[in-house]
């Protein structure tokens, strides 16, 4: 099986700190990873990485057989390979919910306006929002937002799905939904690779769980193997505090 990613020894640094310290990482298509480890361990930077919203210092990332890491690439025709969801602002403040999720649809994958908005309208129907569509985003609150963003990132049927702790803004009652949407989509058959601190969640839907520890990747397995017979202390002693 040839993998849909590919990122080999990737190193970045802000200034003088080093933030990746040779991480690789790859997904075959339909898998989903999660990525775990403390705040600041580049989780972020990563993902950021990924979709070119940072560039690396040294490594390759191939996506397909394109490498997306040669600088000559076109960034923004890659990035719509991708669909990504952040911890938080993901949505336009002063577009319609329907005019954040078909977006990217009109404007970089030129689909026609009533294609995307019917296209949408399935969707935000299937995320709980039809009647949100016309609705300003600060109208929703934060998990229907997420859930909003999740269809916007979604609607361009994207190679790729990446998303980087989506819940953790939420109020507690607000996480659920937002992950069982996740779980629809990693059921079907989506790829995923997401940065999160839901544990319970990473055991449940990930394939394979991988342990980031300042810049490096110490661990990674099936999650049975991650969570229950975790190799390194590091792993141990950083999932330890979730389980106090
Ligand atoms: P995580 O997502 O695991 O919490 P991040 O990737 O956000 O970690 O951050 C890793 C380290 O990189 C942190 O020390 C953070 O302060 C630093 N960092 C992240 N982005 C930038 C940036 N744009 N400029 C400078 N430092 C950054
Ligand atoms: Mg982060």
């Amino acid at each position: 099986m040839t993998a849909l990613l590919r990122a080999s020894d990737l190193w970045k640094s802000f200034g003088e700190r080093p933030v990746l310290r040779g991480v690789s990482v790859q997904l075959n298509a339909h898998e989903v990873v999660a990525v775990i480890g403390s705040s600041g361990s580049g989780k972020s930077t990563l993902l950021r990485c990924l979709n070119l919203l940072e560039t690396i210092d040294d490594g390759q990332i191939l996506l397909g057989d394109e490498d997306i890491s040669d600088p000559r690439v076109d960034a923004n025709r890659v990035r719509a390979r991708f669909g990504a969801v952040f911890q938080q602002y993901n949505l336009f403040p002063h577009l319609s919910v329907i005019d954040n999720v078909t977006l990217a649809a009109r404007v970089v994958h030129r689909m026609p306006r009533p294609d995307a908005e019917a296209k949408a309208m399935a969707l935000l129907e299937r995320v709980g929002l039809a009647d949100k569509a016309r609705e300003h985003p600060d109208r929703l609150s934060g998990g229907q937002q997420q859930r909003a963003a999740i269809a916007r990132a979604v609607i361009t049927d994207p190679e790729l799905l990446l998303l980087d702790e989506i819940t953790s803004a939420l109020d507690p009652e607000l996480v659920g939904d937002v992950l069982a949407l996740v779980r629809e989509l990693a059921d079907e058959g989506a790829t995923i690779l997401m940065a999160t601190h839901e544990m319970a969640f990473a055991r449940d839907v990930a394939h394979r769980v991988l342990f980031l520890d300042q810049g490096r990747v110490v661990e990674q397995g099936p999650p049975a193997q991650v969570f229950g017979a975790a190799r390194e202390a590091r792993t141990r002693e950083f999932l330890s505090r979730f389980t106090a």
